[in-house]
């Protein structure tokens, strides 16, 4: 329901902020998106993501809430020359255990798996919401503050009201120099301007207490780059992802085809790590020693389109900003600026989706007049979507010996919760079914509970039984789903290379 004039700004036009938007217009008349850059007039990077250079796989569940908010984005996107899987065999995920033979249709991509780059779905988005009248974009604005009015607010310390901005000039000549500043009003402000996000320091300065954070010094190191896809190559996968091998192996890789026969590369160096960037030789010996040759033996004979850039994310964060007694009216937090995960696992981009719905059923409490603890609720909200994706990330990351954490301790029974996922994964391996559960939970499709259920202990205790079977007949089983993009295969190809 749309009532009374109101409007909403939105702090941020990243995915997070995108998304939160499209929620709003079903509940305010006006929404305003305020970001410091100036946009693309097409597809393209700009300065305030700069994340974009680096791959940005877009979990299922993360596209298939995407796909609800924006009917008809799939589409567009295929016009938009994304690249297009209709079975599972084609992501092939390399565990520490092995390589997991996926394989079938996933339920509710009968159109097909999209990959495409994250610069393309922020562009399509953002032409989506400008064609509606009721969405304005205010580029070349930072946000430097909130501004508050104690008006009509229960309590002492204010409700915002609105943020206040700086216009930057941001063309080549311009170099940022500031072009005023002024206040947008707004009855409701949604932070969502990422990692960088000041809310804690505003919240605070409001007077309403300091933010707690627990983190994460997973120290994280990338470089990626964009290839020509090279032409003939054996046509075996759209996403090609090889995990670091705790403790021992800390690189990983990744290859996503992007739109237009482009291949997107990433090289990971977990726990620090740190991939070179700056000497071709060093990079390709760094995916030589990845735990599988596969991704070695793909970017060695892929032309390179871009320069080689790098990335270090030194650790990652989680705000409680449900924990906080009170709360100002008129502000709520969603996406990186709440939640801050690892990039390495996926899922930020998927998270904020998740937030957008947790949004979408908050703002029905707004309309229904109970705006007083709206704001709280949401947050509180947004602390349960989170709670499992940062849980998995972290536990993940503290697999690694020189990674450590502050603000909280590892919650007791991780480890064993953590051996009892090497025993289920190891099983995935060689049992498709297992391997479609698991492919399921991280794509956040299913809950981690469904690994701990009576189907999957059967199944795992069946798999040991097998492999002491198999020791002692000395037959090993073979993996369904079968990846032979081996050096042998590829030799062939490169000889066919020109
Ligand atoms: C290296 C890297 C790789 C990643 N890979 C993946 C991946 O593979 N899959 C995935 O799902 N996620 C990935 N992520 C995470 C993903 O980028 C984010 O989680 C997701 O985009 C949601 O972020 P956001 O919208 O909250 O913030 P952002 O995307 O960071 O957007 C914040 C926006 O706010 C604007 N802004 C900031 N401050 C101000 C201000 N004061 N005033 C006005 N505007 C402001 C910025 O210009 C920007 O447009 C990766 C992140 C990194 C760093």
């Amino acid at each position: 329901m749309v009532a009374d004039g109101r409007h909403a700004v939105v702090i941020g036009s990243g995915i997070s902020g995108l998304l939160a938007a499209r929620v709003l217009l079903g509940h305010f008349e006006r929404v305003t998106i305020v970001d410091r850059d100036r946009f693309p007039q097409r597809p393209d990077h700009r300065g305030g993501v700069p994340q974009s250079w680096h791959v940005h796989g877009l979990l299922p569940r993360g596209a298939q809430i995407i796909y609800e908010l924006f009917p008809g984005l799939h589409g567009e996107l295929r016009a938009d020359g994304a690249a297009v899987a209709w079975d599972l065999c084609r992501a092939k995920i390399v565990t520490p255990a092995g390589l997991l033979p996926l394989a079938g249709e996933l339920d509710g991509f009968e159109d097909g798996m999209l990959f495409h780059s994250r610069f393309l779905l922020e562009w399509r988005l953002r032409q989506r919401l400008s064609a509606d009248a009721r969405v304005r974009f205010s580029p070349a604005t930072e946000v430097v503050g909130l501004s508050t009015s104690r008006w009509g607010s229960a309590s002492a310390r204010g409700a915002v009201s609105g943020v206040r901005v700086r216009y930057r000039d941001t063309s080549a000549e311009g170099r940022g120099a500031d072009r005023g500043s002024g206040v947008l009003d707004a009855d409701l402000v949604v932070d969502a301007s990422g990692r960088s996000s000041h809310a804690p320091e505003w919240i605070e300065g409001l007077g309403y207490g300091r933010v707690g954070e627990e983190t994460v010094h997973s120290q994280l190191s990338y470089a990626s780059r964009f290839y020509a896809r090279p032409d003939g190559f054996p046509d075996e996968f759209s996403l090609l992802l090889i995990n670091g091998r705790p403790p021992d192996n800390p690189r990983a890789g990744l290859v996503q085809d992007i739109e237009n026969g482009v291949w997107h590369v990433t090289l990971g160096g977990m726990a620090g790590a740190v991939v070179p960037t700056d000497d071709e030789e060093e990079f390709l010996r760094w995916a030589r020693e990845l735990p599988d040759p596969r991704m070695y033996e793909a970017i060695r004979v892929a032309r390179p389109l871009t320069p080689l850039r790098g990335w270090r994310t030194p650790s990652n964060r989680l705000r409680h900003f449900e924990r906080l007694r009170s709360w100002p009216p008129g502000l709520i937090v969603t996406g990186d600026a709440v939640c801050a995960l690892n990039p390495i696992y996926g899922q930020g981009m998927t998270v904020a989706a998740i937030d957008a719905l947790a949004l979408r059923d908050c703002l029905l409490d707004y309309d229904s007049g109970r705006r007083p603890g709206f704001e709280k609720a949401f947050q509180r909200r947004l602390a349960r979507t989170v709670a499992g994706p940062w849980l998995a990330a972290s536990s993940e990351d503290l697999r690694w010996p020189t990674v450590t954490m502050d603000g909280a301790r590892p919650r007791r029974g991780t480890t064993l919760v953590r051996r009892y996922l090497d025993v289920v994964l190891r099983a995935a391996v060689e049992d498709p079914v297992l391997a479609r559960r698991y492919f399921d939970v991280i794509g956040i499709m299913a809950p981690p509970t469904s690994l701990f259920s009576p189907a999957v202990a059967v199944r795992v205790a069946l798999d040991a039984g097998r492999r002491v079977a198999a020791r002692l007949t000395r037959r090993r089983t073979v993996p369904e789903c079968p990846f032979p993009l081996t050096p042998g295969r590829l030799v062939a190809y490169r000889g066919r290379r020109p």
